[in-house]
């Protein structure tokens, strides 16, 4: 068990200078993810994002395939060596996700979850903490400490947008917290333009801001026919328009 560390000592290695995540929002079927996986593999992405478990508005919407979701991630882990980050709701679930996934993801809807927060921080695993809905950046601290704790201190956070009065986009990203952790903390930051504007088309220019902001990486949904995504079609990439948006996030992040 590591020793006990605090927010300024807590920090995690990522093992490239820019930690690209992508993947579809959920795990839909094996066809999907196979895809998905094959072209991003093809430009040299090797992190993977699906949801088996889906934290939905709705309890009428996709919730997600469960245990047969982490079947599929667990088939294209093997079949292309990639790494998974998948999100973990429950602790009951913790077991099997643990078994695939090579980080586990804390949704926004769970970062006030404090016995989720304890539990993870008891695993020999990476966490990507995603920011709260409605947390300040102490607050959202304060969860990465819960998980510091207990012993895990591989923690990555990850802005995903916050509420305010605007409605226009579906969060409003605040890159504003990108230097301000890095000031604060040394723990690593990336960015999900995705759900932190709910728009496709704001995805390129929201992945060039947070790189020119200093973070350390980037989340994005990716979808082949993103019109039948089953959830954040519309804020979900197509294979080419990820193609592009990579291609410009490499070029800036060569030019810093
Ligand atoms: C997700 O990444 O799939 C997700 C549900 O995001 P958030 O927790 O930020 O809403
Ligand atoms: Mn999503």
């Amino acid at each position: 068990k590591r020793v006990l560390k605090n927010r300024d000592e807590a920090g995690t290695v990522i093992d490239n200078d820019l930690m690209i995540i992508a993947g579809p929002c959920s795990v839909e079927n094996y066809d999907v993810m196979d895809s998905t996986v094959a072209f991003l593999k093809s430009l040299g992405i090797s992190y993977i994002r699906g949801g088996a478990f889906k934290p939905r508005t709705s309890p009428y919407s996709f919730q997600g395939l469960g245990d047969k979701g982490l079947e599929i991630l667990r088939e294209v882990k093997l079949k292309y060596d990639v790494k998974i980050v998948s999100e973990i709701m429950d602790v009951r679930d913790i077991e099997g996700i643990c078994e695939v996934a090579d980080i586990v993801q804390i949704g926004s809807r769970n970062m006030y979850n404090y016995p989720l927060l304890k539990e993870v921080g008891r695993l020999n695993k990476k966490v990507l903490l995603k920011r709260g809905l409605s947390a300040t950046i102490e607050e959202w601290l304060s969860a990465a400490e819960y998980i510091s704790l207990e012993g895990n201190d591989d923690i990555i956070l990850c802005e995903r947008g916050i509420r305010t009065f605007e409605t226009y986009t579906r969060n409003t990203l605040d890159l504003n917290c990108v230097p301000v952790i890095k000031q604060k903390t040394k723990l690593k930051v990336i960015v999900d333009p995705s759900h932190g504007t709910g728009r496709r088309e704001l995805i390129k220019p929201m992945s060039l801001a947070a790189i020119a902001a200093g973070a350390d990486g980037l989340m994005i949904e990716i979808h082949p026919e993103p019109e039948k995504a089953l959830s954040d079609g519309n804020q979900s990439v197509d294979f080419e328009g990820f193609k592009s948006i990579y291609r410009e996030v490499l070029r800036l992040h060569r030019y810093l």
